[in-house]
């Protein structure tokens, strides 16, 4: 949300004053997110060496360095390239939503309020429409409808038995999952117009 305001704040005096974008930026790095995000830049990086020493180094530099190693440590590989292929995973039997803590799909979406206009392009769009049915379903099992918190993405199979990719796009929660998580990065996440996505109104 910081980032936004920033980011707005920098549109305003661009679009007004004529100033440089650069500044959002500069303010970027002026601000406490900034400060938040280098004390915690290795928490993350440090479960590459397993779970034992993610977990040792990560308290080494939360309890005594408090976000001041004099080192940054990189990630192994991007997000999308992580992603394994689904033959050397078992299926995980996740227990139903119980209604108290969990909730199903269809509720947390009524919840989230989202909403896109729907005389809109598009805002999420596969640079290679076959990729899905070629590579994402028969070698990773469709992970984009898995990991969508909002069903977004449907493998639909047609009367022929063919399946194909739906995308819901007017249910996007944005939290640009697609655009990081899909394996071959061809799911573009452009930004959808009038202001549509999630309204929290509790938040
Ligand atoms: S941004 Fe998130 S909610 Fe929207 S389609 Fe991608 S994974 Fe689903």
């Amino acid at each position: 949300m910081k980032s936004g305001m920033l980011a707005a704040e920098a549109t305003f005096k661009a679009l007004v004053e004529g100033s440089s974008m650069d500044l959002y930026w500069e303010n970027i790095k002026k601000s406490w997110i900034w400060e938040e995000l280098y004390r915690s830049r290795n928490y993350r990086p440090a479960f590459e060496y397993g779970f034992i020493p993610g977990m040792a180094l990560s308290a080494v530099e939360r309890y005594i360095f408090k976000g001041k190693l004099p080192f940054t440590l990189k990630h192994g590989k991007p997000d999308h390239e992580a992603t394994d292929m689904a033959n050397l995973h078992s299926p995980i039997q996740y227990p139903k939503p119980d209604g108290q803590v969990s909730f199903d799909v269809p509720s947390s979406l009524y919840r989230s309020n989202t909403n896109h206009e729907h005389n809109q392009p598009p805002h999420l769009r596969l640079r290679d429409p076959t990729i899905p049915e070629i590579v994402n379903l028969p070698q990773y099992a469709g992970p984009e409808s898995r990991y969508c918190p909002a069903r977004v993405y449907e493998y639909v199979s047609d009367e022929n038995g063919d399946t194909k990719l739906h995308i819901n796009a007017q249910n996007c929660l944005h939290c640009k999952a697609c655009d990081i998580k899909d394996p071959k990065q061809n799911i573009e996440w452009t930004v959808p117009e009038g202001g549509g996505g999630p309204g929290y109104t509790v938040m």
